[in-house]
């Protein structure tokens, strides 16, 4: 196998936020820097590129931020998502940290806007990327290059050399070619496994195969595979993810934001057999979009239909699918491979459910059903006004949660202790903090404070 041809003080496995934070620190202390990263150019940025939003805590105005979002506050946030499932001493510690993190940002490039319609309620909380993730990502490649770090495109790494407590070398795939990379410290950075289809089905099982993924087909965890085989200490659960309900027609990776479907609230949804099988109205949709990826997934054939009816259709932010739209009930079951007898039938027995009341769309509004199995139990409206709207659902993946275990200098951990020169950033080590659930904007943000750490830290080594 070829040496690479130059020799450099770090290198970063990765090509998202956490490896760039990382990259962008260490270049600035003086180290040389080269980034691994998996895709081709166009194609670069990894999830983080699909991103729109950080949680930043603040103590007053910042920005594009308004108000104040103190510490106690944001910890209680991410302890209600996680119920409890957080390493306190990390999640403060990046909490803390996120402050300072703003300002590094648009120092280095990142562009904010204040949140727009849809997303008010974040206003206070998560801090908007002008341009979304891809600018931000692009404005730190730029950056990056020109503090003179080096990126290689298409450059998988398939082995992290260990000896003892020390990382020698990387097996990297060049453009197809085999090469090996040698550097005096290592930043690890690829994310998590979801996009290996064969890892999710050994995890969840053979349904996992027809889950979408939401991001980007690069995020295999090879990386991750190989330092859990060679003894670095693991943290979270490999049946655990964040997947949310996002539409049928989505491609099977790197579908984004825009796939995400949030008329569930004002539908009924039913699977292949036309049947209800969850409380559409149970919460607000924030609090619970996430946990129709399991509901859907545990369906047969991993699919569900959002009916809707003319009333509630510029309820929600549509997705960039228009949807399955017929005048009749019968009519769009039809279109949508649905028996249309069944659904006719669903649809008039919840019809018969809804009680008359007030109804709010905005919020909690008690408008439920009486006398169903499943009831709905908020925003509850027969659907009788044609035209008739259809939506297929099913699970998106987002990202997996088993990682590596970091330290609070980002260090990774064998069985005997820190290995010497090697750190982790980003999703590859974000269950060190998150045990369950998820916050939203707080994966940027574990990336860039522990990117910065990594760096910074690396470069030291070096120095
Ligand atoms: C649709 C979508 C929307 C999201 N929205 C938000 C949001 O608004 N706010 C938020 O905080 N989080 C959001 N997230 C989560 C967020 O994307 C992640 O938490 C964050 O991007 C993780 O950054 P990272 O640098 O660790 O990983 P990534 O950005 O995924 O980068 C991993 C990189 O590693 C590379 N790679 C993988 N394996 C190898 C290998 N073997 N060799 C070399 N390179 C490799 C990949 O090509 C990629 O460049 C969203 C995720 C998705 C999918």
């Amino acid at each position: 196998m070829k040496d690479w041809p130059e020799t450099f003080d770090i290198a970063i496995v990765g090509g998202g936020n956490a490896a760039l934070c990382a990259a962008i620190t260490a270049a600035e202390a003086g180290a040389t820097v080269l980034i691994l990263e998996a895709a081709p150019l166009p194609y670069r940025g990894g999830n983080s590129r699909h991103t729109r939003n950080f949680r930043c805590m603040h103590r007053g105005p910042l920005s594009v931020l308004i108000d104040s979002y103190e510490e106690e506050e944001y910890f209680h946030d991410l302890m209600l998502v996680t119920k409890g499932k957080t390493d306190e001493g990390l999640a403060r510690m990046v909490i803390r940290a996120s402050e300072a993190c703003l300002p590094w940002m648009e120092a280095h490039g990142v562009r904010f806007q204040p949140s727009l319609s849809g997303t008010l309620s974040l206003g206070r909380t998560n801090a908007f990327f002008l341009g979304g993730g891809k600018a931000l990502v692009n404005a730190y490649f730029n950056t990056a290059t020109d503090l003179g770090v080096k990126v290689a495109y298409e450059a998988e790494v398939r082995h992290v050399h260990r000896e003892a407590d020390r990382i020698t070398h990387l097996e990297v795939t060049v453009a197809g070619q085999p090469v090996t990379v040698r550097a005096k410290a290592f930043v690890l950075a690829s994310g998590g496994f979801q996009a290996d289809l064969d890892w999710l089905a050994r995890a969840w099982g053979p349904s996992a195969r027809n889950f979408l993924i939401r991001g980007t087909p690069y995020n295999r965890g090879v990386v991750l595979r190989d330092m859990l085989d060679q003894g670095a200490e693991s943290v979270g659960d490999p049946t655990q993810c964040h997947a949310v309900a996002i539409d049928g027609r989505a491609p099977k990776f790197d579908g984004g934001i825009v796939t995400r479907l949030d008329c569930v609230p004002f539908s009924i949804v039913v699977n292949r057999d036309g049947e209800r099988f969850h409380d559409e109205g149970e919460d607000v949709w924030p609090k619970r979009y996430a946990i129709w990826g399991r509901l859907v997934a545990a369906q047969p054939d991993q699919v569900g239909f959002s009916i809707i009816d003319s009333k509630a259709i510029d309820l929600f932010m549509p997705s960039v699918f228009p949807p399955i739209k017929a005048d009749t009930i019968e009519g769009l079951a039809s279109l949508m491979g649905l028996d249309p007898a069944t659904l006719r039938r669903t649809v008039d027995g919840f019809n018969a459910a809804c009680q008359p009341g007030t109804f709010h769309p905005t919020e909690l509004d008690g408008l439920r059903t009486k006398g169903l199995n499943i009831p709905k139990t908020n925003w509850a409206r027969p659907i009788d006004t044609a035209p008739f709207y259809g939506y297929q659902l099913r699970p998106g993946v987002t990202f997996t949660y088993l990682g590596l275990k970091v330290d609070d200098r980002a260090r990774v951990h064998g069985t005997d202790g820190p290995i010497q020169n090697l750190w982790a950033a980003g999703e590859i080590m974000a269950g060190s903090i998150l045990g369950q659930g998820y916050l939203a904007g707080f994966g940027m943000t574990i990336g860039t404070v522990f990117g910065r750490i990594a760096g910074k830290e690396a470069a030291a080594h070096v120095a």
